[in-house]
């Protein structure tokens, strides 16, 4: 039976696409280690992101979802968003959400966007901004007023980390009273800026499990519900469950790089001069390359070797490194 995996699809099932690493904000826990001055110096051209998009349809890939640095500080991400929506590509937006005025959240709502994830990490402006430096927490509610408001449905995430835990619950509240379709979280991934700052942010073990116990219980009895997705792994157990079971996803990085999962530095293609097809191929057999498997088991001993996670490394070439 086809379901998710690389494995059944002569084509990726969904692409998740970084148009740039730039962003106005430098969250601590960021998995990408975006930020102001974070723009790849090789980031594709307006012209080479929508020949890539163009091919995207053409390989009739069914849904591409845009996560950070932030996709809607990039002026072209409306041309590409155009292209995907009229070869009717479901389109999915991760954004802090300072980017939606009422004109962005007008052409959100004309392209139908399937899912808006807005990131929201506290229930006040003073965790969500000490948590989330030069975001706005302000910015990021408005924005979701004005997603509802246009009927569209609208998520928040939460990244839960010591700064933040306390108002796991109360920022649940605020996704139901701002009429928000699910809140999401799962556990911090240690990768980015988060592997950077993982001792002073990580929450301990028992206090995210009770956390989540608190969470699910409040969801249940809450009077008004919507969705509650907590995803179940942190990034170890993704990476090794990834290896066992690939999903039909490719990650491209901001340079038009294909990679395996955003924990993993390994770039087996580049749609700079690949075609889709033999990305596709390449990242599948990326998959079972020895040197994938090795790094992977690696980080299960060393899990400081996910500091290289952002990186890309040509298959077959990865730099000698120490744990
Ligand atoms: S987490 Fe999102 S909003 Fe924050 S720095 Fe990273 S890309 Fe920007």
């Amino acid at each position: 039976m086809r379901g998710e995996l690389a494995g059944d699809y002569g084509a990726p099932l969904f692409v998740a696409w970084q148009l740039s690493n730039r962003c106005s904000a430098a969250c601590l826990a960021c998995c990408e280690e975006s930020g102001p001055d974070k723009a790849w110096k090789d980031e594709l051209s307006r012209g080479a992101a929508l020949d890539l998009a163009q091919r995207i349809v053409e390989a009739q890939v069914p849904y591409v979802a845009f996560g950070g640095g932030e996709p809607l500080a990039v002026p072209h991400c409306w041309d590409i968003f155009d292209l995907l929506s009229e070869a009717d590509i479901a389109i999915k937006i991760e954004t802090d959400g300072r980017h939606i005025d009422e004109a962005a959240a007008d052409r959100l709502a004309a392209l139908a966007v399937q899912c808006i994830q807005v990131s929201v990490d506290g229930a006040t402006a003073a965790t969500h901004q000490r948590v989330r430096p030069g975001s706005n927490f302000n910015a990021a509610i408005t924005a979701i007023e004005r997603l509802v408001e246009r009927g569209l449905t609208p998520q928040i995430t939460f990244v839960p980390n010591r700064l933040n835990l306390h108002e796991i619950t109360a920022t649940y509240d605020l996704a139901v009273r701002l009429g928000c379709e699910a809140f999401v979280t799962g556990p911090m991934m240690r990768i980015g800026r988060a592997a950077t700052n993982w001792e002073q942010l990580r929450c301990g073990d028992d206090d995210w499990h009770s956390a989540v116990q608190t969470l699910r219980e409040h969801a249940r009895t809450s009077p008004a519900r919507i969705g509650l997705s907590i995803y179940p792994w942190d990034i170890l157990t993704e990476m090794k469950r990834r290896l066992e079971n690939p999903q039909a996803m490719l990650l491209i990085v901001p340079n038009g790089k294909i990679k395996l999962l955003n924990a993993l530095p390994f770039a087996p293609a580049d749609l700079r001069k690949d075609s889709l097809a033999r990305a596709w191929r390449a990242y599948q057999d990326a998959w079972r390359a020895p040197e994938v498997q090795a790094f992977i088991a690696a980080c299960q001993a060393w899990p400081a070797l996910l500091r290289h996670a952002n990186e890309t490394w040509t298959m077959g070439t990865e730099p000698a490194r120490a744990p």
